[in-house]
């Protein structure tokens, strides 16, 4: 009767079993109505209806056993009332109601402890399937996992601290067998495939094996995971290196969810995530990282003295030229002495201008931040012009400046912009010489009124502009089309500027030659 349509269950089918119980009861039933009805035996004969109560509940659910208590409920009362021996005396009442109480009595024990059987068997079933689902899980998933039964290896390690032992990493060094002696004491319960493909183990091999060999008695990870279970943690993570059954090495994290109930540790779960690869991907890094970080210094030694070798090229050249002025004025005769001064006074100003550069350079690698001035940008640009002058007239270039608006004074580095300017005009002159020779115009511009918190500084050639491939890179360091050129100029130009919070850009204009736009900004609060 369990599988009653009020109960939770599948029905079932009506077997042999409960076919004998429906009829011997209903031939019980009969008899007992029979003696009851047409004989006059004085006793609670309808009592014995709950025999085929009993049996009938075996056959039928609740329903059917609550309909047969009523059905005998009312024959009982019918063979009273309307049976040979009709009733008299108070003596048949009490047997009447004797046989009613014992009826219904039992109708209620039955239906309660139908009610429970149908709970156990729907707590069961819903056991069952909830053991099959864990199986399933613990079957197909990829994480390799294994049940393991650690309650032997538990028990020592209670005896061990009760007798006092606390720390197992100074225990264990004293006793070298300890750890080996621990690992041969847990058992692998069940191992899923994820486990036995990690390790390299087969199904058939992998249960009911002790787990010794995978991890090596000497890993500080065993001892660690033995002193988490002494002390009741909840949970080991590390990361470990296992044995697989080949020889072969593999990290893996492993995780070990310990139960909270001693009773549970015959059945823990032992989860392993394979790492390997993400271990060696991140000790390539490691070493990629180095390596860059090595060539990244053997780079900015080599573009730090690319920049000092490209700045002082201009004023050592322009030494060298002077000089051999000086020498031609004073090699006269008479000597033109006033010449000579001229030419000795321009290798001066170069030669300071070198001094500055290399001090600059000094100050930029320092930690300490430079100290900025307040530039007036139309003496900065003559300024420039003049140390250029001899460049300027050997290429018969000429230099038109334009001011737009007036210009406020701007926070930079004397120097600094000096070498931009000077990098910008020089490109601009070899451009120009480069071109077919027509008007040899380089144009500087001043504006204060462009933008209203920046001043821009461009300078315009007549030459062959930029190429396909230069548009793109001119800024990259040690990009050039010259074939002496080192392709550093622009680069650090760019630099300079953006460290003071401005910007360079280059195009082409649309008239021709190259357009290199420098935009400063006006207030600029000094780092
Ligand atoms: P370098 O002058 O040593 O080549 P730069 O960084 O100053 O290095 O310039 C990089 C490249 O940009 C040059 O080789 C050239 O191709 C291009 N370039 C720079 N200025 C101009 C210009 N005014 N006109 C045409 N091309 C230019």
């Amino acid at each position: 009767m369990e599988n009653g349509p009020d109960s939770m269950l599948p029905r079932h089918e009506v077997t042999r079993h409960d076919l004998m119980f429906g009829v011997l009861s209903l031939a019980i039933a009969s008899a007992v109505f029979a003696v009851d009805m047409f004989t006059d035996i004085e006793g609670a004969v309808a009592v014995l209806y709950v025999m085929a109560l009993l049996l009938a509940a075996q056959a039928t659910n609740r329903k059917g056993l609550a309909a047969l208590s009523g059905t005998f409920v009312a024959l009982t009362l019918f063979a009273f009332f309307f049976g040979s021996d009709p009733p008299g005396d108070l003596a048949a009442f009490l047997r009447l109601a004797v046989a009613l109480a014992a009826l219904l009595v039992t109708t209620a024990l039955l239906l309660r402890n139908d009610r429970a059987r149908s709970e156990l068997l729907r707590t069961n079933a819903a056991l069952r399937e909830s053991e099959e689902r864990y199986r399933s899980i613990f079957d197909r998933t990829r994480v390799a996992l294994w049940e393991r039964d650690y309650s032997k290896v538990r028990s020592y390690l209670m005896d061990l601290r009760a007798r006092g032992v606390s720390d197992l990493g100074t225990y264990s060094q004293a006793h070298p067998d300890f750890i080996a002696e621990c690992m041969g004491m847990v058992e692998i319960v069940a191992a899923n495939e994820a486990a036995n493909d990690l390790l390299g183990t087969s199904t058939t091999h992998a249960p009911a094996g002790v787990m010794t060999g995978f991890i090596s008695p000497t890993s500080p990870a065993m001892t660690s995971i033995l002193q988490a279970i002494m002390d009741g943690a909840r949970y080991f993570e590390d990361t470990v290196e296992v044995i697989g059954a080949s020889g072969g090495t593999k990290s893996v994290l492993l995780s070990i969810g310990l139960p909270e109930d001693p009773l549970s540790f015959n059945r823990v779960i032992v989860s392993m995530i394979d790492i390997t690869q993400r271990e060696e991907a991140r000790i390539a890094l490691a070493e990629a990282q180095a390596e860059l970080s090595r060539a990244l210094s053997a780079a900015t030694i080599g573009v730090l003295s690319a920049s000092l070798a490209h700045e002082l090229n201009q004023p050592l050249g322009a030494t060298g030229v002077n000089s051999q002025t000086l020498l031609r004025w004073l090699d006269r005769t008479p000597p033109d002495l006033e010449a000579a001064r001229r030419a000795s006074e321009r290798i001066l100003r170069d030669s300071n201008r070198a001094s500055e550069i290399i001090r600059n350079t000094r100050a930029m690698l320092s930690a300490k931040p430079q100290e900025s001035e307040r530039i007036d940008l139309n003496t900065l640009v003559i300024d420039t012009l003049s140390l250029m002058e001899h460049d300027l007239q050997r290429e018969r270039t000429t230099v038109d400046v334009i001011k737009h608006g007036e210009l406020p004074p701007i926070p930079a580095i004397k120097v600094e912009m000096q070498q931009v300017l000077i990098n910008l005009i020089s490109n601009a002159v070899q451009a120009i010489s480069a071109a077919a020779p027509r008007e040899r115009l380089i144009t500087v511009t001043l504006d204060s009124q462009d933008q209203e918190d920046f001043v821009l500084i461009t300078v315009r050639d007549t030459g062959c502009g930029l190429g396909g491939e230069a548009k793109e890179k001119i800024f990259t360091p040690f990009f050039t089309t010259k074939n002496t050129g080192m392709g550093m100029g622009l680069s650090i130009c760019r630099n300079t500027i953006e460290a003071r919070g401005g910007s360079l850009t280059g195009r082409n204009h649309p008239d021709g030659g190259a357009l290199f736009e420098i935009r400063l900004p006006k207030e600029q609060a000094d780092a």
